[in-house]
């Protein structure tokens, strides 16, 4: 106790006994420029525990200048024991991976150990079987991308070993906690994916202090990938894929297994033979699937969507996927959704029975707008019938909807409560201040209806993306205040998670994802840091 022996002093000694009591209630990760500690993780780690050991050494090494070395549960190097997803040692203390709930991290500064872990996706057999595609069609397969770490990271040559990455919607509670902990302990910031857009302190002393922080991403499913546009390309200094790829996750970038996207690009090729001698069998292949009458030729065609016979074979197709059965061509499915989206135009099918459902809407929520209600009872009717089907032997799934375009509105009648909701709102205010408020209206509606399971498709591509086809100068949307109050809005409304359609450019980007992460955080505090 070095108060007790300061009999004698005057302020100095005071402020020496108070930074040895801080000193003891943390943990020295680095001394003089020399190692004080050891990275620890499983002899046989998660894909998720052997990215957070070289990102948590990679990091600490660019700040001290000392590199971490990292041994397995065994090792009594002495010094701190940086414990880095479940091992031996972690059991050790009672924490257990599958004791975590999905997304949940434990970041534990304690005496002479530091604990870094949550729940990880296990590489095995049957999890790399699951099957998915995310909003960009993507496979959980996909997304489980190999890097050359060493050469990603700017440590320059080819490295020694590739890594696998652990998938974006792949449990990776453990580079939660660990990017967590480089953020909130060491002052890492990680505006984009390369060397350039790494800020971090140098420091030849590295101490933490004391902590238990033990907690879930705020929002559950954050997903919406760039990196082509030319400003942010120039913004993120020209970044490799596999820079990007590792972005991403240092981003915490991904999440629940959720995806919602148009949906039945695949039913021509499934269900409709061409004979070029008889075209008008293209019909007569699978009566009562396809829309009849007007245009729309092409994997864009429109389904009859009050055909009875199209409810069965969607539920069958959902069911199959529910199933471990896998899924058919390219369909935006992931984990316990099924997304059932008709395509991008209204085309709509031009029998009697559908027009007979989409009549008497013509008139509802005609807003003038992007986002109206025009078609909301044909497009719901459809999948609720569907969303009825599935439910009666897969209660606990859901049906993905969209609400989009001419359908944006929620429909006259109550929904089954297996049908999940994404409306598409613009979140780009500045941009047409009218159709922001139509969208804002929509999406009201749609939150209104409590124990629904909302998630967000947002248009986060404003003014750049016009501009670009268009070919105009613009000035990039620039927006912290509203993404902090709107992200905060989705949180405390409910809603689960979000797709962002385009990114605009690297700030606002970097908000978003850390806001969604994290809704405590305070974007004032961040813009002073990045500027
Ligand atoms: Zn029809």
């Amino acid at each position: 106790m070095p108060n007790r022996t300061a009999t004698l002093a005057g302020a100095v000694l005071v402020v020496a006994s108070v930074q040895g009591l801080a000193a003891a209630a943390g943990a020295t990760l680095v001394r003089d420029g020399k190692p004080a500690g050891v990275i620890i993780t499983a002899k046989d780690p998660t894909p998720a525990a052997r990215l957070a050991a070289l990102e948590l050494r990679h990091h600490l090494e660019q700040i001290s200048g000392a590199e971490l070395p990292i041994g397995s549960p065994g090792d009594t190097s002495g010094g701190v024991r940086i414990l880095v997803g479940q091992s031996a040692a972690t059991r050790k203390l009672g924490l257990k991976g599958e004791d975590f709930g999905p997304q949940e991290y434990l970041i534990r500064v304690k005496g002479d150990t530091i604990v870094l872990m949550g729940r990880d996706w296990q590489d095995t057999e049957a999890n790399r079987a699951e099957a998915g595609c995310d909003t960009h069609l993507r496979s959980l397969a996909w997304w489980r991308q190999t890097i050359d770490y060493d050469k990603a990271v700017g440590h320059g040559g080819a490295s020694k070993k590739a890594i696998e990455l652990p998938g974006v919607m792949d449990d990776q509670g453990t580079c939660y906690a660990t990017y967590d902990f480089l953020e909130r302990f060491c002052d890492v910031r990680w505006y984009g994916p390369t060397p350039l857009n790494v800020v971090l302190p140098s420091s030849k002393t590295l101490t933490v202090p004391a902590a238990e922080i033990r907690r879930s991403p705020s929002l559950k499913h954050r997903h919406g990938a760039g990196g082509g546009w030319p400003i942010i390309k120039v913004q993120w200094n020209n970044p490799t894929a596999e820079q990007t790829n590792l972005y991403y996750r240092r981003l915490r970038f991904g999440g629940e297994k959720w995806a919602g996207n148009h949906s039945f690009s695949s039913y021509q090729a499934r269900f409709r033979e061409k004979d070029p001698k008889h075209p008008e069998l293209w019909e007569r292949s699978q009566p009562g699937l396809f829309a009849v009458g007007g245009t729309g030729e092409g994997s864009w065609r429109q389904l009859c969507l009050t055909s009875p016979d199209l409810v069965k074979q969607v539920a069958q197709d959902a069911r199959d996927f529910f199933d471990g059965k896998g899924l058919k061509g390219l369909q935006p499915a992931c984990g316990d959704y099924f997304a059932i989206v008709p395509g991008d135009n209204a085309n709509w099918c031009k029998c009697s029975k559908c027009q007979a459902v989409l009549a008497p809407g013509r008139k509802r929520y005609k807003t003038g707008h992007f986002g109206t209600g025009t078609a909301s009872d044909y497009i719901f009717g459809f999948v609720n019938a569907v969303a009825k089907e599935v439910r009666k032997t897969h209660p606990n799934k859901f049906i993905v909807a969209l609400a989009y375009h001419v359908y944006s509105y929620p429909p006259t009648f109550k929904l089954e409560p297996n049908v999940a909701v994404a409306p598409c709102v613009i979140i780009c205010y500045g941009y047409q201040t009218e159709s922001f408020a139509n969208d804002v209206a929509f999406y009201r509606q749609w939150v209104a209806d409590k124990g629904r399971r909302i998630h967000l498709w947002n248009y986060f591509h404003h003014p750049m993306e016009p501009a670009i086809i268009q070919k105009w100068n613009c000035f990039p949307c620039f927006m912290p205040d509203v993404i902090s109050r709107w992200v905060k809005q989705y949180h405390r409304d409910g809603v689960q998670g979000f797709f962002l359609c385009g990114i605009g450019q690297q700030l606002d980007y970097y908000l978003y994802m850390k806001t969604a992460f994290d809704v405590e955080v305070d974007y004032r505090e961040l813009l002073d840091e990045f500027f």
